[in-house]
């Protein structure tokens, strides 16, 4: 049930029954005084039911601590612990000693509610205003950037990925089905729950052959459940299905006996053991598919060895029978072979992380998400702000991305005049897409060479820039006047087909031209024709100009200060690499960095103007 922060005081707050125990300007004072009263726990009323059951904990007690926790890198349970033990969280949460811990699960629990919805997103944007309102700094310059967060899971060579992916599912289905786990793990190759998380082989040259070994495990493992009622609902089936279908196929023209090898009958439905086992969810019922996914991620939580539910019903799965002994050459008689390379769309890169794709920038690669970050660049500001964070999947592009920022900018009221970007986030489509938004997106032109030197060669490559072009200031349409050789066009229209502008020119005069070699235009028998449109030269007149203005070369020099703001989100703040298996989750570990990085630049700010004081005991 909803219930609002009480706002009574305490005499067992620390500021009053250890008064001059922190020091009058700690950050603890800052936040209780001027953070605390604008968390705006109304918005949070929809996570919790009106009416009925027991009052919920403090919405603001359960955001700080969670702003707390994304500053300080802190776990779940250290959160809990330091609680109870750090006076200056007591005193900045308006709490009392001796009073109750908020349990992680709780905690833990409150930003699974959060993952669905806006409302997080909101607290940053509104603390965010409030901040910059109070301090007076100029939002008309802002710089973004971007980065990788990691998947909590490195990369994962075949040999791991089928491994875990095995293990995962194993872990589940002997918590949930033991009998089923001890019959079809004797015709396993190995033992895969006996080492826990050992995902490389030391033995490199066996690492070949026991990956085929555990393809054909994958295989065994699907046929044998993919039918079964309950186990091909679980999530980690699925991604074993998954991640069989993408890796692995079964070879053409070979005889698929293994049905008749390993067959698991399907039990027929019984309420009583399935209660016992939390797994009674069929595919329709939506309440019984709510508590098995639950049961299921509790399980892949929590560590096997000690969270093993042994079946206590093994008599009522008589029926389930696990056919054949595993013939001493039943690996090359399997008909399974892995793929030579991976198909599907989405290809799954960890068991753990379905949303987490891999993906590869110059040397680096990666298998998590892409991290967009914005900030206030104003060098008149005394302290900069965090305006906008996003996650995406990690093959989503800077250059599709800026739409997007620049939308949340102008929603939470925070839209700058100038924004800064490297070249991934400016080409030729979003200078014009910025321009009709009221924002000047400013930085080199993507796809080109950013070499000063090369460009200012007199033989360089001319492009569509190196044409004297007009452009109607009403209808934004672009007409070609001349060409580099000062040459008029015979005549220009639009393709329907490209959407381009075709210009053409008589072929006999390009081809005695002096420019010939270096021009954009493919040369015909007897027409010329150069192919533009308003995006391409928009990105070629913004590439001349960053190429060849020093003094806006050093304006946009100004975005390189987002790379110190990566590094704080990142590492400062722990969102370097993912601590959740989902991608919203992910999402709200980088939003809480960021919420976390302006809080204590706010709290810094405050600090240094000294201006800060209160009292801190009874008067
Ligand atoms: S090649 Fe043709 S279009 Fe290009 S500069 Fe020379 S005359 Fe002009």
């Amino acid at each position: 049930m909803y219930q609002p922060t009480s706002d009574q005081t305490s005499f067992f707050e620390p500021r009053f029954y250890l008064a001059d125990y922190l020091p009058e300007n700690d950050w603890s004072f800052i936040f209780r005084e001027k953070i605390w009263p604008i968390i705006d726990e109304e918005k949070f009323r929809h996570l919790y039911q009106e009416e009925g059951g027991a009052p919920n904990k403090s919405i603001k007690l359960k955001l700080s601590l969670l702003i707390f926790m994304s500053w300080e890198k802190m776990t779940w349970r250290t959160t809990e612990i330091m609680f109870e033990r750090r006076l200056d969280w007591i005193n900045a949460t308006c709490s009392q000693l001796g009073d109750k811990p908020i349990d992680h699960t709780t905690l833990h629990k409150f930003y699974s509610q959060l993952e669905n919805d806006e409302s997080a997103y909101q607290l940053f944007a509104d603390l965010t205003n409030a901040f910059i309102d109070e301090c007076q700094l100029s939002k008309s310059k802002q710089r973004t950037d971007s980065f990788f967060m990691r998947g909590w899971l490195a990369i994962l060579s075949r040999y791991g990925l089928f491994k875990e992916t095995i293990r995962t599912f194993l872990m589940v289905l002997r918590k949930h089905q033991f009998v089923l786990y001890e019959k079809i793990s004797v015709d396993l190759s190995k033992d895969y729950l006996k080492d826990n998380f050992d995902l490389t082989e030391k033995d490199k040259e066996n690492a070949r052959g026991k990956t085929k070994e555990m393809a054909h495990d994958l295989f065994l493992l699907k046929s044998a459940f993919e039918n079964h009622d309950h186990i091909k609902g679980y999530d980690t089936f699925k991604t074993l299905i998954k991640i069989f279908e993408q890796q692995c196929k079964v070879k053409e023209n070979e005889n698929t006996d293994l049905d008749k090898d390993v067959i698991v009958k399907e039990s027929q439905p019984n309420n009583e053991q399935e209660d016992i086992q939390g797994e009674s969810a069929t595919t329709t019922d939506t309440k019984g598919e709510r508590s098995r996914k639950t049961q299921e991620n509790k399980t892949d939580q929590c560590d096997p060895d000690t969270q093993v539910t042994r079946d206590k019903n093994a008599e009522k799965n008589k029926d389930l029978v696990v056919k054949g002994e595993k013939s001493e050459n039943q690996n090359e008689s399997f008909p399974v072979e892995i793929r030579e390379k991976p198909q599907g769309d989405k290809i799954i890169s960890s068991p753990h992380n379905t949303d987490a794709e891999y993906t590869r920038k110059r040397k680096q690669t990666v298998v998590g998400h892409h991290a967009f970050v914005t900030e206030t660049c104003d060098p008149n500001n005394p302290f900069q702000m965090v305006t906008d964070v996003n996650l995406e999947k990690a093959t989503h592009a800077d250059s599709k991305e800026i739409f997007e920022i620049e939308r949340r900018l102008k929603k939470n009221n925070l839209k700058p005049n100038d924004l800064y970007g490297d070249a991934g986030f400016v080409n030729g489509e979003s200078i014009l897409q910025s321009k009709k938004n009221g924002i000047n997106l400013e930085g080199p032109s993507s796809g080109r060479s950013q070499s000063i030197e090369n460009h200012e060669k007199k033989n360089r490559p001319l492009d569509v820039a190196d044409f004297d072009v007009l452009i109607d200031e009403q209808t934004k349409k672009l007409t070609v006047i001349a060409c580099p050789a000062g040459l008029c066009p015979k005549d220009q229209k639009l393709s329907k087909k490209t959407g381009k502008i075709l210009v053409h020119f008589i072929s006999s005069d390009c081809i005695a031209c002096k420019h010939c070699s270096r021009c954009p235009v493919k040369i015909g028998a007897r027409i010329t024709t150069l192919m533009i449109n308003e995006t391409q030269y928009a990105g070629a007149v913004r590439h001349h100009r960053y190429m060849e203005d020093s003094e806006y070369r050093k304006e946009c020099a100004v975005r390189s200060g987002a790379e110190s703001l990566v590094n704080e989100i990142a590492n400062a703040h722990g969102s370097r690499t993912s601590n959740h298996k989902t991608e919203k989750r992910s999402r709200l570990q980088l939003l809480f960095s960021a919420i976390s990085c302006n809080v204590k630049r706010y709290i810094r700010y405050n600090q240094e103007q000294g201006e800060f004081c209160v009292e801190n005991t009874i008067t």
